[in-house]
């Protein structure tokens, strides 16, 4: 357990704020994208509920997105961060979700509740934990103060390079199974920059770790094996910009890549650990028998 809990530590961060254009409560990433919900993870200062994953807004003109919703405590927050981006909620039309985990898929519940035609976009495998309120899957106990779980359901699950459309903007699905089985990125063509939703597959360089990946688990089926070929698979999509679901983000292809690089480095670490899936419980149980 305490081997668990060194490696936990290696995983997580606690960051420092990074430089950024910020207004009111939310942060303009480029044109067309911005952070209007973020936990203080890392010890940034919070843009919603302490406790939210990154929240991100697409514009497509006409129609608007979001990228993870937070844990759902600080949605009134984040729709009050877009209003003062001078963005309507009304024309929230798709939700996509980089996975089950409460910290991103909370916030849907009150969103449906004020805006029931919303489209939830989720990986497949997410579908049933956040169906049935999964606790373990939803990565619910790690959190405090959480309202009660309630059924989440899931109207889109993207096939694998699925393109999705955000008004003007297409967004592309990709299935990168590791941190849990249904985890997807986003890739967003946004005036003309090919920007990245990396979810906590890859997290990147923060300021006490180089290549910060998102936390393994057995509750939510994570996989080594998976996460190394997802990793793989996005650093060759030569993204401009890097978004991932807790702490900063990045800009330039250069530095994106170098980012992903680290992430990879550190899994690769974390291969080379006689029988790495037992020590971070994400191996199958073995028969009792
Ligand atoms: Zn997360």
């Amino acid at each position: 357990m305490a081997l668990r809990s060194t490696l936990f530590i290696f995983l997580a961060a606690f960051l420092i704020p990074a430089s950024t254009e910020a207004r009111g409560e939310s942060i303009r990433v480029s044109d067309g994208v911005y952070c209007v919900g973020r936990g203080n993870w890392g010890r940034l200062k919070a843009l919603s509920d302490p406790q939210d994953s990154n929240v991100y807004l697409i514009s497509g003109g006409d129609e608007l997105a979001l990228v993870d919703t937070g844990t759902g405590v600080g949605i009134e927050q984040i729709l009050s961060n877009l209003r003062a981006r001078g963005f309507d909620p009304n024309q929230l039309k798709k939700i996509f979700l980089t996975s089950a985990h409460f910290d991103h898929s909370g916030g849907v519940i009150p969103l449906l509740e004020q805006f029931p035609n919303l489209e939830i976009y989720a990986g497949e495998p997410e579908v049933a934990p956040l169906r049935d309120s999964d606790a373990g899957y939803l990565g619910y106990s790690l959190l405090s103060s959480m309202p009660t779980l309630e059924p989440i359901r899931v109207s889109h699950t993207p096939s694998d390079g699925e393109v999705i459309r955000v008004g003007r903007v297409s967004v592309t699905a990709l299935r990168v199974p590791g941190h849990t089985p249904g985890a997807t990125a986003y890739l967003a063509e946004v005036a003309g920059q090919r920007i990245l939703f990396t979810g906590d597959t890859a997290i990147g360089d923060q300021p006490v770790g180089k290549g910060i990946l998102g936390t393994l688990d057995g509750h939510w089926r994570s996989n080594v094996t998976d996460l190394d070929n997802s990793l793989r698979r996005l650093f060759h999509l030569n993204a401009e910009i890097m978004l991932p679901g807790h702490g900063r983000w990045f800009k330039g292809r250069r530095q994106v890549q170098e980012n992903l690089q680290h992430c990879q480095w550190r899994l690769d670490f974390l291969l080379r650990i006689p029988d790495v899936e037992t020590l971070l419980m994400i191996g199958e149980a073995p028969d009792p028998r």
